[in-house]
């Protein structure tokens, strides 16, 4: 299905939709900054907000959803357990501090943030396993409605899905001009799981270079919005991150141009630096 709107969603295994786009509140300040930044992101069209306990802003940006005037069911919040928190009880615990943080009654979308928490290289396996029956037993009580991965690459994906009843619907993976995925997103493909992107624009690095430029006159669009159409329309979700109401409008103008398959290869195959956060080298 062709996206046309930020309200447009994919649609997951067991029937919630997401929409098409998100939006990044990683490293947006607790307090005034995030609560103005949801809302503008809210009143520009955005409708899926991506957050995480670690991020430490989640009570601002539950403030902002009770300050805006949609339904809660118009709506796509996520919000991701931390590595520290990773096991069965511990889980419950920390959905059960994320949704009070946020004031909410339930979550669209939970995740577990890092396949290899710092210290369990031997055991993350394990751990992953009781983390997500806690994540089953959630969505089973209806207290999310949708539940998935972040960071998982298709080795980490393949572990969890021996003993998983409930498969993953959703993998949340660093991905932009420079880090493709190809292997992971092929990998999700195949077992109907929805990628997400996150550093959708490098974090900010693609700005300095002048890769895009010349397409982005061609198509009358900024390099941020070439660069977000590319993710659209390689069927992933982008969640660029902005606390600018400029660029929040900017990254959300993405729906009025089509890139050629040949400018969407040209882009898979520019050089940008990573963050550098492997999740196979990274540790937190
Ligand atoms: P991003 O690629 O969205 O880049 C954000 C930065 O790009 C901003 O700080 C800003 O400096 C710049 N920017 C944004 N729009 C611009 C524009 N139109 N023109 C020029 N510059 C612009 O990086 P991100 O915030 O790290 O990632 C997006 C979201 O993904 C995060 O906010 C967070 O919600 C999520 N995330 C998840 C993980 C994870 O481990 N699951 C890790 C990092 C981020």
């Amino acid at each position: 299905m062709e996206m046309k709107s930020l309200k447009d969603a994919y649609q997951l295994r067991n029937g919630v939709k997401i929409p098409c786009v998100g939006f990044g509140t990683y490293l947006t300040p607790d307090g005034d900054t995030a609560v103005r930044a949801v809302k503008e992101a809210i009143q520009t069209g955005y409708r899926h907000i991506d957050t995480a306990a670690i991020y430490k802003n989640e009570k601002s940006v539950g403030r902002a959803i009770r300050e805006t005037e949609l339904n809660r069911s118009d709506l796509f919040i996520t919000s991701k357990v931390w590595n520290s928190d990773q096991g069965f009880d511990s889980t419950l615990r920390a959905f059960d501090r994320t949704l009070s943080d946020l004031e909410l009654e339930y979550l669209d979308l939970y995740l577990i943030h890092w396949p290899v928490p710092k210290g369990h290289d031997h055991d993350w396996k394990k751990m992953n396993k009781e983390t997500w029956r806690a994540m089953e037993q959630l969505l089973e009580e209806d207290r999310v409605r949708a539940i998935g991965v972040s960071n998982f690459k298709a080795h980490h994906l393949s572990a969890l899905m021996e003993t998983a009843v409930i498969m993953p619907m959703v993998d949340q993976i660093e991905i932009h001009p420079g880090l493709n995925q190809n292997d992971t997103i092929a990998f999700c493909k195949e077992h109907d799981i929805q990628v997400e992107a996150w550093g959708p624009l490098s974090q900010g690095k693609l700005f300095k270079l002048t890769d895009l430029d010349d397409l982005a006159t061609r198509y009358h669009k900024t390099v941020a919005q070439v660069c977000l159409r590319w993710h659209l329309q390689r069927g992933v979700i982008p969640l660029p991150k902005s606390v600018h109401p400029s660029r929040i409008a900017e990254n959300a103008d993405i729906f009025d141009f089509e890139l050629s398959a040949q400018d969407m290869e040209y882009i898979s195959r520019i050089k940008c630096a990573s963050s550098g956060l492997d999740p196979d080298i990274f540790r937190a």
